[in-house]
């Protein structure tokens, strides 16, 4: 019976391991999403800012062609003003020349903007891919340790199934449906040991009675609070 005790605490830890090891490896692709994530948003800042200073570059050529158109139009304005033969003409055509030259100056005003705009946007771009660079290698260092993870998590669950296959054979088959059935009921602990008379199961303390058997029996009990198969933790409970 010694033997068939310690195979079902065997089992117990291989199970209890393939849990644990399983939960992780469901967190990890969460993980990996939440990394891609925060890619994601350092990198769509960069877009943003590139989209930006594209938009400026375009309204800053678009003002410097009016203003070219304008200052065509003052060239050819002034030329007539030569032509003109009234007085009347040419009192309309000095208001003329005003006009366009206010524009153009407007329109010079805004092209200086504009290009201010184009250094801000074009300094903000290049640290933000600077910035894009740097994460780019901590994103791709970290995924690689959680894709590694994730594969060493693979390797372990597989020695411990390999195990539990070998182990298995070996229970008997009463104790084995025994085994399963708390195993179900109890959330994955079907097995626990006895530590300083307490069962570390449900954390109360066994009947003195049921303790002195376990020191001495071979037989597998229970626990009578929570029905879990419990035996004697050597190694724990010395000195209690
Ligand atoms: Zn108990």
């Amino acid at each position: 019976m010694k033997r068939q005790i310690s195979l079902l605490v065997e089992r117990q830890r291989l199970d209890s391991e393939i849990r644990r090891l399983s939960f992780k490896k469901k967190e990890l692709p969460d993980q990996i999403s939440r990394q891609d994530e925060e890619f994601q948003t350092v990198s769509q800042g960069v877009d943003e800012v590139s989209k930006a200073f594209d938009v400026s570059v375009k309204a800053h050529r678009d003002k410097e062609s009016e203003l070219k158109d304008g200052l065509d139009r003052l060239r050819k304005t002034k030329d007539r003003l030569l032509e003109v033969k009234t007085n009347k003409e040419y009192q309309a055509m000095l208001k003329e020349i005003e006009t366009v030259e206010q524009k153009n100056s407007a329109f010079e005003d805004e092209i200086l903007t504009l290009l201010e705009k184009m250094d801000t946007f074009k300094k903000e771009l290049r640290d933000r891919e600077k910035n894009l660079d740097e994460y780019r290698k901590h994103y791709e260092d970290e995924k690689k340790k959680t894709e590694e993870e994730l594969s060493s998590l693979d390797r372990e669950i597989l020695t411990c199934q390999k195990d539990l296959q070998g182990l298995s054979s070996e229970i008997e088959r009463d104790l084995a449906k025994k085994y399963a059935m708390i195993k179900k009921r109890k959330n994955g602990l079907a097995v626990v040991p006895i530590v300083k008379g307490v069962c570390t199961g449900c954390h109360l303390n066994i009947p003195p009675q049921l303790y002195n058997e376990l020191l001495k029996s071979d037989q597998v009990l229970s626990c009578p609070y929570c029905n879990r198969i419990i035996y004697w933790d050597e190694k724990n409970s010395n000195g209690a």
